[in-house]
């Protein structure tokens, strides 16, 4: 079966006066339905504007994007707007990391939830409000009937998560893509909504892609994680496999940076040195070699000058190189 969405080879570039800015450098990736798929890295990866893209939601006149990015047989590089419009809420929705700025203030989230379903599916007044306590039922806001009729600055920040993500499900989509949901919340309310995505996936068959800074939050939640780096892709694959034993430097500096959900609360965090790199002069060759502690073991000027390919791992480093902390320069 084909994938429910494949990107190839992905470019998004930015024209700014001093130059043009590679957010994205060559992204692929296939996400099946129903997978759960991390985007990990830091600020600055390219991980939210490669989802933009997809989205069509990056500005058109002042973007240069080229590849293939392709929905269940569309074509969405090439997709019109009016097409993208009609796709977007209803079989591709997005959750942003701050519910406040994407919510409206002037209207009830029962009418922001009913609004999308009558566009999408052009459904009665009363059936759209029917289907929008539905939905608020099923993200787990209590009383749901009664919330409806309330306004989002009248929820907790986690509850209005929930109902962006009522929201998100009310026509329910293929393909679900929440950019740092959770960032704003505390680590309980983290791991319910976590849960929740979850839950909605295993339920609905949901395609998620999960796109965060912090590759502890996708332990139990993803199935496989791609990290990335200067807008490009380091390392993919299966969640268990990458954070069990990462084959990147930069995915094991992630993990040694970040703390765990699921461990060892005691364990000390060791940051990356240096700084995330200029994405208007990228460095040559591997990207991340003016960071890397691992470079000796290459040998020679190679992760200067030859930029790493491969699909799972873009490392020069031999397959099977141990990743620990003696093996530093
Ligand atoms: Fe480090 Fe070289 Fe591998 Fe890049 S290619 S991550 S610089 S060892
Ligand atoms: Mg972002």
């Amino acid at each position: 079966m084909s994938p429910l969405l494949s990107v190839r080879d992905l470019r998004v570039r930015f024209p700014v006066r001093d130059g043009v800015v590679k957010a994205v450098d060559g992204l692929s990736f296939d996400l099946d339905r129903g997978q759960l798929l991390a985007i990990v890295g830091e600020s600055g990866s390219g991980k939210s504007v490669a989802n933009l893209a997809v989205l069509g939601l990056h500005d058109r006149r002042r973007t240069e994007i080229d590849g293939e990015v392709v929905f269940d047989g569309t074509d969405l590089l090439a997709a019109s707007e009016r097409r993208l419009a009609r796709l977007r809420g209803d079989r591709i929705s997005m959750i942003f990391q701050d519910p406040l700025t994407a919510l409206s203030p002037y209207h009830t989230v029962g009418e922001q939830i009913a609004e999308s379903y009558r566009r999408h599916r052009g459904a009665s007044r009363a059936k759209a409000r029917q289907r929008a306590v539905e939905v608020l039922d099923r993200v787990g806001i209590p009383h749901p009937r009664l919330r409806a009729t309330d306004y989002p600055h009248q929820f907790s920040g986690g509850m209005r998560q929930r109902v962006m993500i009522a929201i998100a499900l009310v026509c329910d989509p293929d393909l679900l893509i929440a950019d740092e949901p959770t960032t704003a919340l505390d680590v309980t309310v983290q791991a319910q909504i976590l849960d929740l995505l979850g839950e909605i996936r295993r339920e609905y068959g949901t395609a998620v892609i999960l796109v965060t800074h912090d590759l502890g939050l996708v332990a139990t939640a993803a199935d496989e994680v791609l990290v990335m780096y200067a807008g490009r892709c380091v390392e993919r694959g299966t969640v268990r496999a990458v954070l069990k034993s990462p084959r990147h430097p930069y995915s094991r500096g992630l993990l040694a940076s970040t703390p765990r959900l699921d461990g060892d609360v005691t364990r000390a965090l060791e940051p990356i040195e240096g700084q995330p790199p200029s994405l208007l002069d990228p460095p040559t060759g591997c990207p991340f070699h003016p960071r890397c502690a691992y470079t000796a073991l290459v040998g020679g000027e190679r992760c200067r000058n030859e930029r790493p390919t491969g699909r799972d791992v873009a490392c020069h480093l031999p397959p099977g190189t141990r990743l620990d902390a003696k093996d530093r320069r």
